[in-house]
């Protein structure tokens, strides 16, 4: 892989992870807001303790599943854009990639991540 694949690559990714972000992040406002009126409602409404638990439950269930949800979304993502350096076959992503375009080697082994446009042809 050259330097400017490399680095497109790594947009590619950057912009991916973005987009997961946000999707994450709309869902839990979605979720929030969603349930701020009911919150609302159970501050002044007199229904049973049991009714208020059940829901409150509910809702940090539904606040937790998003951890493995946006986990399994970042592995999903760390392996299509799985790119391993030829020395020590470690992945080279996240700021792993930002040191590899600085530095032009691996953050593992310090070996040399690039080919030369020239040689790969
Ligand atoms: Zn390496």
């Amino acid at each position: 892989m050259t330097k400017p694949e490399f680095i497109l690559w790594n947009q590619a990714y950057q912009r991916s992870l973005s987009r997961r972000l946000v999707a994450i992040t709309a869902s839990l406002l979605f979720w929030a807001g969603i349930n701020a009126p009911i919150f609302r409602h159970f501050l002044f409404a007199d229904d049973p303790v049991w009714l208020m638990i059940a829901w409150l439950i509910l809702f940090l269930l539904v606040l937790a599943a998003h951890v493995p949800v946006a986990r399994k979304l970042h592995q999903g993502l760390q392996r299509s854009f799985s790119v391993k350096c030829p020395q020590c076959s470690q992945e080279l992503i996240g700021p792993l990639a930002l040191r590899v375009i600085q530095t032009e080697s691996c953050g593992h082994c310090g070996g040399q991540v690039f080919t030369n446009a020239a040689e790969e042809d």
